[in-house]
Order: C-alpha cells, then sequence, then structure tokens
C-alpha cells in the first residue's frame, strides 16, 4: 500500500484580460478538498488517468487528497488567492508521510503575485516534502515551462494532442512515470530546452500541419520504457510573463535523451514563420462566409477566444455581423455578459429591448448598441468531453438567446468554453441551423465542429488573444523572443540542459 497525495490546480491565464479570477471562478466548477478530491472528481480530467496508479504500481493506493481547484481561462488570480490555494494545497500534508504526489497542473497560469503559479506550487510542495518524495505533476501542452517547475518536479508529464483530448491518457501516463519511481527507486533524468520562440496557437495542431511528423516521433519515444516523459511545450502566448517561449521536456533513464535537444529545437524553429491560418479582419468576414456553400460555416473569433482566457465580449465581430444581411439562417454567436442578461430576465421571453451588448470587459471595444428582442431565457450547464475537458461539468449561468436582424446572440453570465457546440445546444439551438456560427476558440473547435461544417474560417483583430502578437504590448516577456526580436540562430536559447537539482 502506498500513500499518495493527489491534487488539481487547473486553469489556463491570459494576462492581457483585466478580469482578474477570483475564488468564485473556480468554485463554479467545485473546489474540493481531502476525500473529495478523488471521490468527487475522480472521473474528470486527468484524475482520471491517476485512478490507474494501482495497476502501474501493482499494488493499493491510498489517496490523500489535498485540492481540486478548476477554473475556466481568465485573467490573472486575484490579490491573496494564490497564498490561499498554495495554503489549502499543504495543510493535508503536514503531519502525514507520503510516498509521493501526483498533481494536474497547467502550467501556463499567473497570479497577481506571482507570475508562475504552476512553479510557485510545485516549488513550495518540495520545500515542504523534502528532496525525497517523489513528485509528478501533468501540464497542458501550451504550458510555459519554467526553470523552477523542472527544478522541482521529477517529472513532467504534458498532452500529446491539440486539440487537446487526451486528458485521461495524460493523467495515466503521469501515474506510470510516478510508478516507475516508486517500483525502482531511480529518479530519471531530465533535459529541457528552453527556445526563445513564441506562436499563436493556430495551424500547430498535433494530428496535422507542420509539426505532426515531429510529435508522432515524441510520442512513439515515451513509449520506451527507458523513457517517462516527452513533449513540446508550445506556451500559450497571452501570457506577458519571464521566461516564456516554447520548451522541449524529456525525462528518461540511462545516458541520453531519446531526441536530439538540439535537433528537435531546430525543427521547432524552422517552423517559426509558418502562417497556415490566413486572418480575415471582421469586415472581410461575412463576404468571404457567404461565398462558401452550404452551411454552417464555423469561425474563430480567435482575438476574443473564452479557450485562450479572453473575456468572450469583444464586439469588433459582432457590430460586423449586426450590419450585414446574412442569409440562410443568419449567424449565431454568444458573448459574456452577466448585465445584458440580467435586463433580459427582467424583460422577459418575447419582450423587444435597447441593450448596450458586451464590450465591457474587453479593452479593444465597446458596448454594441442593439435593439433586441428576447427569444428564449434559459441556462448554458452541460458536461464537457473533448477538447478542453473530459467529463467536466460546465455551468455558464443564466442565458437569455436574444436576435438583432439575422444575428442571433447568447448572451451568458459566466465564460467558459467557447469551441464547443454543446454552449448553444445548452438553450436548444442547433448550430447547423444557421449559415455562420461563432466559437471563441482558436483551433480547438475545429475538433467539434469540422464532422458537420460546411467550412472553417479564422477572423482575428484586436483583443486579449489577438493573433496579432506584435500588437498585443508585450512588457515583462524575457528578451529576445522570436516574433518580437529577429533573431537568426536557435543558439541564444534561454536556457537549456540539465537543470534538476
Ligand atoms: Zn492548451
Amino acid at each position: 500500500m502506498k500513500r499518495i497525495a493527489v491534487g488539481q490546480l487547473l486553469q489556463e491565464t491570459n494576462t492581457l484580460n483585466p478580469l482578474q479570477t477570483t475564488r468564485r471562478d473556480f468554485e463554479i466548477y467545485g473546489l474540493g478538498q481531502g476525500d473529495a478530491v478523488m471521490a468527487r472528481y475522480g472521473d474528470t480530467e486527468e484524475l482520471s488517468g491517476f485512478a490507474s496508479l494501482p495497476q502501474f504500481l501493482g499494488e493499493e493506493v491510498e489517496w490523500l487528497g489535498l485540492l481540486r481547484a478548476r477554473a475556466w481561462s481568465g485573467g490573472v488570480l486575484v490579490p491573496g488567492l494564490l497564498a490561499e490555494i498554495v495554503e489549502a494545497f499543504i495543510t493535508p500534508l503536514r503531519g502525514h508521510e507520503v510516498d509521493g504526489v501526483l498533481l494536474s497542473l497547467h502550467g501556463a497560469q499567473a497570479a497577481a503575485e506571482d507570475p508562475d503559479v504552476t512553479g510557485f506550487l510545485v516549488q513550495t510542495l518540495r520545500r515542504a516534502l523534502g528532496p525525497q518524495v517523489p513528485l509528478v505533476a501533468t501540464l497542458d501542452l501550451h504550458a510555459n515551462l519554467t526553470r523552477r517547475m523542472v527544478q522541482s518536479a521529477d517529472v513532467l508529464v504534458g498532452y500529446h494532442t491539440f486539440p487537446h483530448i487526451d486528458q485521461v491518457r495524460c493523467g495515466q501516463r503521469g501515474a506510470r512515470a510516478l510508478a516507475h519511481i516508486l517500483r525502482t527507486g531511480t529518479r530519471p533524468q531530465v533535459s529541457a530546452w528552453k527556445m526563445p520562440l513564441l506562436t499563436n496557437t493556430d495551424g500547430r495542431t498535433t494530428d496535422r500541419g507542420v509539426l505532426a511528423g515531429l510529435w508522432r516521433e515524441l510520442v512513439a519515444a515515451e513509449t520506451r520504457a527507458e523513457v517517462l516523459s516527452t513533449a513540446i511545450y508550445m506556451a500559450q502566448p497571452w501570457l506577458d510573463v519571464p521566461e516564456l517561449g516554447w520548451t522541449l521536456y524529456q525525462a528518461y533513464l540511462g545516458e541520453r535523451p531519446p531526441l536530439d535537444p538540439e535537433t528537435v529545437a531546430q525543427t521547432c524553429w524552422q517552423t517559426r514563420a509558418h502562417h497556415q491560418t490566413p486572418f480575415l479582419r471582421p469586415a472581410e468576414l461575412v463576404p468571404a462566409a457567404l461565398a462558401i456553400p452550404g452551411r454552417p460555416v464555423a469561425v474563430s473569433e480567435s482575438h476574443d477566444a473564452t479557450n485562450s482566457g479572453a473575456p468572450g465580449d469583444s464586439t469588433l465581430l459582432l457590430e460586423a455581423l449586426t450590419k450585414t444581411t446574412i442569409p440562410e439562417g443568419g449567424v449565431l454567436t454568444f458573448c459574456v455578459d452577466p448585465e445584458s442578461v440580467k435586463r433580459c430576465f427582467e424583460a422577459g421571453e418575447g419582450a423587444s429591448l435597447d441593450l448596450q451588448v458586451g464590450g465591457r470587459i474587453d479593452p479593444y471595444s465597446d458596448p454594441l448598441p442593439l435593439r433586441v428582442q428576447v427569444h428564449t431565457l434559459g441556462r448554458v450547464a452541460y458536461t464537457l468531453s473533448g477538447h478542453g475537458g473530459h467529463n467536466l461539468p460546465v455551468d455558464m449561468g443564466r442565458a437569455a438567446v436574444i436576435t438583432a436582424g439575422d444575428t442571433t446572440v447568447v448572451l451568458v453570465e459566466e465564460t467558459g468554453p467557447g469551441s464547443s457546440p454543446k454552449l448553444y445546444e445548452a438553450v436548444g439551438l442547433a448550430p447547423r441551423d444557421f449559415k455562420i456560427v461563432i466559437a471563441k476558440s482558436p483551433e480547438g473547435f475545429r475538433q467539434d465542429y469540422e464532422p458537420f461544417a460546411a467550412g472553417i474560417l479564422y477572423c482575428g483583430a484586436p483583443g486579449c488573444a489577438t493573433p496579432y502578437l506584435l500588437e498585443a504590448g508585450f512588457k515583462s516577456a524575457s528578451r529576445p523572443l522570436y516574433p518580437l526580436d529577429q533573431i537568426g540562430e536557435m543558439s541564444q536559447a534561454l536556457w537549456a540542459g540539465e537543470l534538476r537539482t
């Protein structure tokens, strides 16, 4: 019997979003402590993969639940919240010996007090545990690895898929790595290579595109018995923090990492200027969508992607849509706007009223005055399985379906996944009945929309998740960093090599 401490702290942070993440944002997804971590949340996301640890170990596991804290992508953690969360992770360990620690973390998470929440948590746990207790953590593929994370964890295990559909498998791989250390008493070598490279998330999927071949090699390498983890962490780019950039990470037994770090880094570097996604400005979007036969045309509103931590209330595209005649069912979109939801509930179904829609949080657009009809009142609540979550209960609060001309907008109280058609289906709308349907997701929405969409388009504009990185106004990111700086050779790596202490 092994006693294993287990926990989850999962949120992707967008430092450009001025709306800070609060305790309530975590409460919406459920805060779990003690036994509740596995008893209540053990069939969600990476935790459901952790449950396979006894099989890898060949013996029973007694779980010591620390904290399960999950929130949707958004702004930095509000002051004080980081200390509260870290204390909740540490408290159960006081007076309890554990054989190992297994954590589900994100890796691109920032707080008001610290730009590296994941690193701070792992470092604090390491100090509390001492050097002997093995600690394995899983991360999102868009993690921004820091020296602190690499030095404090024995193994970091990342998603091998983008769109992210391998949360359970990733949890199992974390369990496998921890089981290996516990069974053999051997700590792996770690090779990490930090590249001065930042890119948009679109076009860099794992199943196709410029990096698909390299991903196949990485995934195959990890199936070898002597390899515990391989991944490229492609840093979510709307994260203005030090040490920002891609990282190649390998944990292995023996002399050499399975893949030559410099060769892999050079392959990544060669794709740096690859832009396979033609972003359309909002005014260009409707004509381009109407030129595609059939429906629906699924559109990424990338600059306001709630999956990238943007507020979900930009009005730049909404304004262009409402100005245009859109036949064949019109357009279906959503907007995070609790104030307008409240007004619609006061007015009731069937009412007509003047609203100032959206533009309250997004610093790049203004509220849009619209004369609307309240079509339906309801709630957006469903279970997300697919890109962005596994068996994850989502609650975006009360919802008002409004229409203005050919535009249908689902107004919601809370942010949430912008990649799933379930958002619309939850209030009785079928995306396939519309000519255009908007996803607030830079790339992962394809997983859900491609099977039935007549076409896929990408819209880009100023916003908290703008695809135009040169316009994002980076201040804290370590330099030099491509594309903010012209860098010729990859020899200017920020840090590299064996970092574990
Ligand atoms: Zn990601």
